[in-house]
């Protein structure tokens, strides 16, 4: 299907993108993750034929799309401030692109009534923009990016401008018709939540390159890298220093402020080496001992701020771990918690 291959650009001197290459299989959504101005927008237009690389391809079933202008890519759109039409109504939003295509008038009608049943608003094809919510105007706008049947559909922070609850249940019903229709799909977004969610494969994008691409499970399993494990918020990263690498492959022992541990590791790592390593609560991991020093509730758990009982003076860095306990313990009580280590650089 769509294959990136090797995209360079750069506005005003500076990098943006430095070699961006993945690819999209039939029926994927893939999710490009990345904080705001990492270029994510950049890259869709791109793909939409609407801006230029400085080099790279962009392929679709093999088929170099340089050539191809963005109105005979059949490609569908769909962004964060919906992009209808104001002055057409619901029918003639949807429509634009069939007449656009020359289809029949016939074929038409009952097209947009399909994909108006399609997105939930059935018999809405009379109503004003104006008239709908923001929720219903972004149905709208997938139902219009769905009508001509596109090869690709690419959404740029679709939900972005709607609040929270109606967020999730668009983007279930995005996730849904995804999955029905079978269409390829970009799906661009700074949420995690979003992307864990709609996501088949999730690709971060972080100063100019994916530095990973994986399936959800894969990525939030081992994020890799220190930018990664930021990005998904585990908060739990601290430094190290290599003490000795173990006889077993993939293992290294490692001094840390939490104590001395032992570590899995895929990297080419020697002794006295600086890692950052991320520490996860996991009931087969290793013991460790810490201090309590704050408490916050948190929802049905209890966020508990710590310190290192282990080590005091003689600490690589010092800031502490952030878990989760059932049961509030109290400011000052040494704890003991069982924890996964892995060696992320
Ligand atoms: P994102 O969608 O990830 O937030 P964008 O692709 O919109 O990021 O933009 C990334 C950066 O590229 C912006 O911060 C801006 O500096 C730069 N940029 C984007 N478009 C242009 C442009 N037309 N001219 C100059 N700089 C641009
Ligand atoms: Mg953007």
């Amino acid at each position: 299907m769509l294959e990136v291959r090797n995209i360079f650009k750069t506005y005003e001197n500076k990098p943006l993108l430095r070699g961006i290459s993945f690819s999209v299989a039939q029926g994927e959504t893939i999710c490009l993750l990345g904080a705001s101005g990492s270029g994510k927008s950049t890259l869709l237009r791109m793909i939409a034929g609407l801006e230029f690389p400085e080099s790279g391809q962009f392929l679709f079933n093999q088929i170099d799309l340089a050539q191809t202008p963005p109105h005979l890519r059949d490609f569908g759109l769909v962004f964060q401030d919906y992009g209808l039409f104001p002055h057409l109504n619901i029918f003639d939003n949807i429509a634009f692109g069939l007449k656009m295509r020359n289809v029949p008038a016939e074929a038409i009608k009952p097209r947009v009534a399909e994909m108006l049943d399609l997105v939930n608003l059935t018999d809405f094809e009379n109503r004003k923009v104006t008239d709908l919510s923001g929720g219903e105007q972004q149905r709208v706008a997938l139902a219009r990016a769905l009508a001509p049947s596109p090869r690709l559909l690419m959404f740029d922070e679709p939900l972005g401008a709607l609040d929270k609850s109606l967020k999730e249940d668009l983007l279930n019903q995005i996730r849904a018709i995804l999955h029905k229709t079978k269409i390829p799909a970009i799906y661009v977004t700074h949420d995690q939540d979003e992307a864990f969610t709609i996501a088949d494969r999730i690709l971060f994008l972080h100063d100019g390159e994916i530095i990973r691409d994986g399936t959800p499970d894969e990525v939030w399993n081992h994020p890799n890298s220190v930018h990664a494990a930021r990005m998904l918020g585990m908060g739990n990263v601290i430094e190290g220093k290599v003490l000795e690498m173990k006889e077993e492959r993939g293992k290294i022992k490692v001094f840390s402020e939490i104590g001395t541990l032992d570590v899995e590791c895929g990297h080419n790592h020697s002794t006295g080496d600086n890692v950052s390593l991320l520490i996860r609560q996991s009931g087969e991991g290793e013991e460790i001992k810490l201090t309590v020093e704050d408490v916050l509730f948190d929802r049905d758990q209890f966020q508990v701020k710590t310190g290192s009982a282990a080590l005091s003076g003689e600490a690589v860095s010092k800031g502490g771990l952030v878990i989760h306990m059932k049961d509030a313990p109290k400011i000052g009580e040494i704890i003991r918690v069982r924890v996964k280590v892995e060696c992320l650089a």
